[in-house]
């Protein structure tokens, strides 16, 4: 499978690349995304969801995704339900993310599922 190349669905300048590791990834983990293809804009940090043109999300991705004309990247969450992260603690090695908005700590996926923000990419971006 090629690269997934598309556009930011908050800002049309953020043309987004995903390779064929990070959708395997994004499937793989589906579990903690509701089932979503879950990915992030690395503009903005904001979770994205890969999905058919016409809202549709059949299981077999990897036969899809490539026919870019007919894959698009749409918010996960909206704009109301967003929380950007405070920090982090470190436990046994894995990063969680304690909620700006206070709330329990989560995984990377799992923060990116219940806020819409991707909390790494957004405490890189300082
Ligand atoms: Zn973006």
């Amino acid at each position: 499978m090629p690269d997934f190349h598309t556009f930011c669905p908050f800002n049309e300048e953020h043309e987004l690349t995903f390779s064929e590791k990070e959708i395997a990834r994004a499937k793989r983990f589906r579990n903690k995304s509701g089932g979503k293809i879950m990915v992030a804009c690395p503009f903005d940090c904001r979770a994205l969801a890969i999905t058919k043109s016409d809202g549709t999300m059949p299981d077999d991705v990897e036969a899809w995704i490539p026919d870019e004309s007919d894959a698009i990247c749409v918010p996960l969450l909206n704009d109301t339900v967003i929380r950007m992260p405070a920090g982090f603690v470190l436990e046994a090695g894995v990063k969680l993310y304690r909620p700006g908005s206070g709330g329990p700590l989560l995984g990377r996926r799992e923060y990116m599922f219940a806020h819409g923000i991707d909390p790494e990419c957004f405490l890189n971006r300082g």
